[in-house]
């Protein structure tokens, strides 16, 4: 099978208790875990499209978008990754609408453990795909609040004493850090904030465990990047977080290719 389009970050489900991934090519949507135990290559076809206008950059900006699109498009804000800059509560946005839709509505703030626990704020609509697409194994909602902002004031508190980094290399080796109760760690998270934050507290949620579909992991991931070299072929070892393993300890992340104009070639 050979199918080109631009790739976009894989889509998940959750189907017979196992992360299910679907690429997305053009018109095709391939059915990845299929793929696994399979030889298949991706080649790059030299052109970027940028994911919000559509038209050609040379350079990606933000895993995907072209320069203009980077410096106008709501979906690359500053509260993007600083969701306590969000200033959408007070009027003040790229594009209200938008904001409207994405920032002003309800937020988690959540503890997750892909190789050592991290705290993390997403729209309460993301659940659990924000958790498949960082590779945690295990997460758990410690609050809600009605909009972004105020979730970050929350995950920044909590910065002081968890990371809010996904460190890949142990996500991907499946370095799982199992000694840590997450159940214990949402009640010391949440005692550490002040009286005015606890009210946000999300009492009645328990932990997600998620299995990804993977024969075996890499021992020491090489990341593969288009940039450098057009083509990553080889079998299919597995899927976690937007990261496709090969043999020979090769991954690529999909999500960082956001835009990029490939070729998925198959063996049948
Ligand atoms: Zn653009």
């Amino acid at each position: 099978m050979k199918v080109a389009g631009n790739l976009f970050k894989m889509r998940s489900s959750i189907k017979d208790d196992t992360v299910n991934y679907q690429l997305v090519l053009k018109d095709s949507v391939v059915e990845m875990n299929e793929l696994i135990g399979k030889s298949l290559s991706l080649e790059f076809k030299n052109q970027i499209n940028c994911i919000s206008c559509g038209k050609k950059t040379a350079k990606s900006f933000a895993q995907g978008f072209c320069y203009n699109c980077f410096q106008t498009a709501p979906e690359v804000e500053e509260c993007v990754l600083n969701p306590e800059k969000c200033r959408a509560h007070l009027g003040e946005s790229r594009d209200q609408t938008w904001a409207e839709k994405h920032c002003l509505i309800p937020h988690y703030v959540y503890l997750a453990i892909a190789s050592g626990i991290k705290v993390g704020v997403t729209r309460s609509t993301q659940i659990p795909t924000r958790w498949i697409d960082q590779g945690a194994w295990k997460a758990i909602i410690i609050a809600e609040t009605p909009n972004r902002h105020i979730a970050g004031v929350i995950e920044n508190y909590l910065k002081q004493h968890y990371s809010d980094k996904t460190n890949w290399r142990s996500m991907l080796k499946n370095v799982l850090a199992n000694e840590i109760d997450i159940e214990l760690e949402k009640e010391k998270a949440l005692a550490l904030l002040p009286a005015e934050l606890q009210k946000y507290a999300k009492e009645d949620s328990t932990p997600l465990e998620l299995v990804f579909p993977v024969d075996a992991f890499p021992t020491k991931p090489n990341s593969f990047t288009f940039d450098k070299e057009a083509k990553i072929e080889g079998t299919l070892k597995g899927i976690k977080g937007q990261y496709l393993m090969f043999d020979n300890d090769r991954v690529i992340n999909i999500r960082r290719h956001n835009g990029y104009l490939v070729e998925l070639d198959t063996e049948d």
